[in-house]
């Protein structure tokens, strides 16, 4: 059996772990950032491995004949350790890159670098701005005081943002458009900072603000390393597929 292990954190990791199941053994590696974390069907491990050094020790010690990327697009840190890791242990490597959302006509769009820069953009007149973050990425908008913020996530914000005026809510994608819209509505939202996610599961709100003519602060993709790739379960599998037939060489031997 063919060992690979699959860096998640994304719904198409869980499928296509599931799919490479079938085809090897799986082990699907994650953070460990979210506290309950949905079933993932296969064998899973949880935290760091210490860098591109540690990754590629582990990639040795446990004879991993292919590394598939799949985490999430702004998870730029773990896609550069990969590719390197993959390069220190001579080991195939693959990766999903979810295409990006395609601005179309009625959408609102501000470009910006970061959360920073989403903050300090907003303006000086009160706004309410729904904040489609992750956890870690609220603190810049402790500088935006004026504002009235929304913001959903996944576990709790602890501590709180320093903020006189914010609204919380627990939920886990995918979320539609239609509650979207409801949700941007019910709180009057006016701005939305939102990352360039792609893929279905968090494109209601983006369809949701273009019906209602709101503007989104939508944070530019971080630069990912040049591996292999497909944009899809399917098309990452049949790389898989070319990797794992038999005969393949590991690379680098
Ligand atoms: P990151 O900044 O690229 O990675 C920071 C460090 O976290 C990495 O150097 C690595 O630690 C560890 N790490 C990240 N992903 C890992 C994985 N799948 N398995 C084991 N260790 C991992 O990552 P991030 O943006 O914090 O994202 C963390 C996780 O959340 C990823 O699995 C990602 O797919 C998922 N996620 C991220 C976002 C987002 O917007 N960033 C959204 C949805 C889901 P070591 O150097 O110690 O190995």
């Amino acid at each position: 059996m063919k060992r690979i292990l699959v860096l998640g954190g994304t719904a198409e990791a869980r499928q296509l772990a599931g799919k490479l199941a079938l085809r090897g053994e799986v082990t699907l590696s994650l953070a460990g950032r979210t506290e309950n974390p949905v079933a993932q069907g296969v064998p899973v491990r949880v935290g760091g491995f210490g860098g591109a050094k540690g990754l590629a020790a582990y990639l040795r010690d446990h004879r991993i004949d292919l590394l598939v990327d799949a985490t999430h697009p702004y998870a730029a840190q773990i896609s550069v350790n990969a590719a390197e890791a993959a390069r220190l242990a001579g080991v195939s490597a693959i990766a999903l890159h979810r295409l990006a959302w395609e601005r179309v006509s009625g959408d609102r769009w501000t470009l910006v670098e970061d959360a920073a820069e989403a903050a300090e953009l907003l303006g000086d007149r009160p706004r309410k701005v729904f904040l489609a973050l992750g956890r870690q990425e609220l603190a810049p908008f402790e500088d935006a005081r004026h504002h009235s913020y929304l913001i959903r996530s996944v576990d709790p914000v602890e501590p709180r943002l320093s903020v006189p005026d914010a609204t919380y809510i627990l939920a886990r994608g995918p979320f539609s458009e239609a509650n979207d819209r409801a949700l941007l509505e019910t709180h009057g939202i006016d701005a939305i900072v939102s990352k360039n996610s792609g893929g279905p599961a968090t494109y209601g709100k983006i369809a949701a603000a273009r019906e209602l003519g709101i503007e989104v602060f939508l944070i530019r993709r971080p630069p990912l390393p040049h591996l292999p790739c497909g944009t899809s379960v399917e098309e990452v599998l049949h790389l898989a597929d070319h990797l794992l037939a038999p005969g393949a060489e590991k690379r680098g031997e």
